[in-house]
This record gives C-alpha cells, structure tokens and sequence, in this order.
C-alpha cells in the first residue's frame, strides 16, 4: 500500500466524514472550555475542501498539491484560532510533499512540518493543553518508526495511535494558550477540541492507506 497522491485525496475526504460523524462531539468539547464553535469550524472547512477538490480542472500530480489546496480552503473557511493554526500546518506540510509518493522519511517530514506550522502560528509548546500536545506526540512516535525502519503505512499508525494518546493527555492540563486559558485552572478535567481533532486527521491518515479493508 503506497503512500502517494491517491493516498493524499482519501485522506482529505476520510477526514472529512470523521470531523462530519464527530461534529458535535468537537462542538461540545469546545463549548466546555471555548466558544463551542470547533466542530461547526472544522465541518465546514472541511466540507469546502471536498468541493474544492471536486472542482479541480486536472488531478493533482503530487501530495503537497493536495495539502496545498486543503491550506488554503482552510484558511478562507475556517475562523477562530483553528483555521489559520491547520491552514498553516498544512501548508508547511504541503512544501515538504512535493513528491508522487511518500516513503517513510517523507511522510515523517510532511508530520514534523505540519507541527512546526502549528508551533510557528501559535506558539504554543507541549503541556499547554492544545493540539500541539497531538501532534507533538506523532511526530515522536513516527521519529521512533522510522529509525526502526518501519513502512510508511506503519509511520501513519504510530503516528495516530500517539496522537490519540497526546489527545488524551489533555484532559488533567491547565490551559495556557488560546481560547480556553482564559479559564485558568477550570480548563483541567476537559479534552482539549484541536487536539481531539487533530487525532482524528492522524486516523484519517492511517485509514486511507487501506480504504478497500477499511
Ligand atoms: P477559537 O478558540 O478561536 O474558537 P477553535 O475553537 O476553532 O478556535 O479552536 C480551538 C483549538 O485551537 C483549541 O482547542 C486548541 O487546540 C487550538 N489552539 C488555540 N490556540 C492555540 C495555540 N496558540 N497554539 C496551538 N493550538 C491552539
Ligand atoms: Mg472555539
């Protein structure tokens, strides 16, 4: 199973049934320590990749096209905080992907550049309560693949398994960033929604790879 641009398109639209089916789940983590408004944000940003990239005139030749094109609907659909931290982890993702097909290196690259536009946009470290916290801990689990030469499908899973647990781990920070660090020490006891839905782009990642046994 190759991690190419097929692999890239499935990805987007496996994504966007996942933020569809969790919508409301993303919305109510929001309401908790936010404005309610991730859910609804990420659905409709979503939503317009879709038919962005239905309306493309030629199929794109490489992955990065594809993340390039995800960046920008992104970025004119999404407000809040979310939309330009994913327009800019996805363009920075989209720079490192200008290739046919992925190894295992690759698709490293395209993660630890996806988490450097989230840090380069929001300046947020580990430990903050944000969806660096997911993100941080793929690419970790992905660094640890791909020195033990695992597939490039393998990476993907690593990498979302980690994100689901750095998602997770959320739950007892105290927000200091965004939104919800307005609560102070109330922000403790919730999930974080970015990370709750960055996981959910990671297994999205994964479940593309194998859409016929999916
Ligand atoms: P808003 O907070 O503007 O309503 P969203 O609700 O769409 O935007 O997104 C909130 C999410 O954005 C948070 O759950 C958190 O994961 C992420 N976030 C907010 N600020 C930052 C930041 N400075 N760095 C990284 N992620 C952040
Ligand atoms: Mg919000």
């Amino acid at each position: 199973m190759t991690v190419d641009v097929a692999w890239a398109l499935r990805w987007v639209r496996r994504t966007a049934e996942l933020v569809a089916e969790h919508r409301d789940e993303l919305v109510e983590l929001d309401r908790r320590i936010g404005d309610g408004d991730h859910g609804e944000n990420l659905d409709r940003g979503f939503r317009a990749v879709v038919v962005r990239l239905d309306g493309l005139d030629e199929p794109p030749a490489q992955v990065g096209d594809v993340l390039r094109v995800v960046a920008t609907t992104l970025m004119s659909t999404v407000g809040g905080a979310a939309g330009p931290l994913y327009g800019t982890a996805y363009l920075r993702a989209a720079k490192v992907s200008g290739l046919a097909e992925l190894d295992s290196a690759a698709v490293l690259a395209l993660l630890e550049s996806a988490l450097e536009g989230v840090v380069a946009r929001g300046k947020a470290q580990p430990g903050e309560k944000t969806m660096v916290d997911a993100w941080s801990a793929a690419v970790a689990a992905a660094t640890e693949a791909v020195t033990a030469a695992r597939s490039p499908r393998e990476v993907l899973a690593e990498a979302a398994r980690a994100a689901d647990e750095g998602a997770q781990a959320t739950i007892p920070m105290v927000a200091t960033k965004g939104r919800a660090s307005y609560l102070g020490e109330r922000s403790a006891g919730h999930l974080d929604p970015g990370a709750a839905s960055s996981a959910l782009v990671l297994r999205a990642a994964v479940e593309a790879t194998v859409p016929e046994e999916r």
